[in-house]
């Protein structure tokens, strides 16, 4: 036999290694072409890719130990399986906005490089102890990725399925990693060890990239998402987004007889505004308004800006009473509201239309009586509400026809 036992086992360590190697190369490519061309700020991607380099290296580190010496094994394999770790937790700050890379993290750098100098000096040198050796690095891996779990939300009130599959992966992945670990003491024989580690270890990896690339296309969904239902200048809903919202609104207070109330807003003479001030000026009262109205309103009211400088706003569970406080407030506001152009500070006030029912008509009829209302406040001279009853109107329009 020309290839002896030992030669076997190397094969097939260096196979193992290869196969990781290749599984990460993939990642990594992966990650470059689908996310990298699509993904404006691009460090967590980055990130995401050390990842895999960083695991392909320390599992190539770890497997070589067969052709090089065992100190420079270790060392490569402890530092990378922790950096992979590391990298991951990196990703996900970069991600939130946490513009920190590794070599300034000084708890990041000073755990690789102690970690790296005990498991090579203390426990290869002085002492080779394997369990040890294994334990401690495992252990901090566990550690880094249950703790990067704390960074994969940005917002808490809106958490996405992205982020939501990202907390289960890493808890997964450092289960993984415990499964790695708490075996370790079972095999005698590091030749069976690390084949049961090969399969552990590509598990992981593709868990890995499977995390990365379904965070990311999450966040690019969730971006394009935003963008489709948000008005650009002023930061509300757009107009397709408030009439989804209607329609909902309308079918549930259709069913549980809630009164529902749409308020039409209309800013006065903004033509003048644009024409005495400019229209950076005009876009600028446009987005002060709007953060008024959004900041006046309660969270489940919906703010849309309707058209050029119409807005709209859906108040479910809100009677015409409610309603009307609310307008008179928004007018209040409006009036008080004072913009600072480089010219001087302006003011200016809005008409509102307000239409309430109890759901029982249709949208289209909410909508163009609240346009009829805002009408009328202009016609009676502006900077005022005026509001109309819908079911009574509706009747006294079906009586009329009947006539
Ligand atoms: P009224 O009191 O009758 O509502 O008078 P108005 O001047 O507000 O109404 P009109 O409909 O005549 O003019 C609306 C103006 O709003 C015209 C348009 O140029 C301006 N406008 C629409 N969208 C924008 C925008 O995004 N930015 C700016 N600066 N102006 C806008
Ligand atoms: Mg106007
Ligand atoms: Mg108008």
């Amino acid at each position: 036999m020309w290839v002896s036992m030992v030669d076997k086992a190397n094969i097939a360590l260096l196979t193992y290694g290869l196969t990781i190697l290749l599984l990460c190369v993939c990642a990594v490519f992966v990650l470059h072409f689908t996310l990298g061309k699509v993904v404006r700020e691009k460090t967590h991607i980055y990130y995401f890719m050390l990842v895999f380099v960083a695991l392909s290296l320390g599992f190539v580190g770890y497997i070589s130990r067969a052709f090089i010496p065992m100190w420079i094994s270790i060392s490569i394999g402890n530092f990378m399986t922790l950096l992979t770790a590391y990298a991951f937790r990196s990703a996900l700050l970069w991600r939130r906005g946490c513009r920190i890379h590794i070599y300034r993290d000084p708890i990041a750098l000073s755990n690789l490089i102690l970690l790296t100098v005990i498991n090579t000096v203390v426990f290869y040198w002085l002492l080779d102890a394997f369990h040890y050796r294994i334990t401690i690095i495992l252990t901090n891996v566990c550690i880094v990725l249950f703790g990067a779990r704390k960074y994969v939300v940005i917002n808490p009130q809106h958490i996405t399925q992205g982020e939501k599959q990202t907390r289960a992966g890493l808890l997964l992945a450092g289960i993984i990693v415990l499964f790695v670990l708490i075996a370790a003491p079972f095999f005698q024989d590091p030749w069976y060890y690390s084949t049961y580690l090969f399969t552990l270890c590509s598990s992981f990896t593709m868990l890995l990239l499977g995390v990365a690339l379904n965070l990311v296309l999450s966040d690019i969904i969730e971006t394009h998402y935003q963008n489709s239902i948000t008005d650009t200048l002023t930061g509300l809903y757009n107009r397709r987004y408030f009439m989804t919202q209607f329609l909902i609104a309308m079918n549930q207070s259709r069913r549980y007889h809630n009164p529902i109330s749409v308020l039409m807003c209309d800013i006065d003479h903004f033509k003048n505004i644009n024409d005495q001030y400019g229209h950076d000026n005009g876009d600028l009262a446009l987005q002060s308004f709007s953060e008024m109205l959004k900041t006046s309103v309660r969270d489940v009211d919906v703010v849309a800006r309707y058209g050029g400088e119409e807005f709209i706003v859906l108040m479910p569970r809100t009677p015409m009473e409610d309603a009307q406080q609310i307008a008179e407030r928004l007018r209040v506001n409006t009036e008080r509201l004072l913009i600072a152009s480089k010219k001087k500070v302006f003011g200016f006030t809005i008409s509102i239309g307000l239409s309430s029912g109890e759901g029982d008509s249709d949208i289209k009829d909410y909508i163009s009586l609240a346009d009829d209302a805002l009408y009328r406040a202009k016609n009676n001279g502006r900077n005022r509400v005026f509001s109309v009853d819908v079911e009574s109107i509706l009747s006294e329009k079906s009586q009329a026809a009947h006539l």
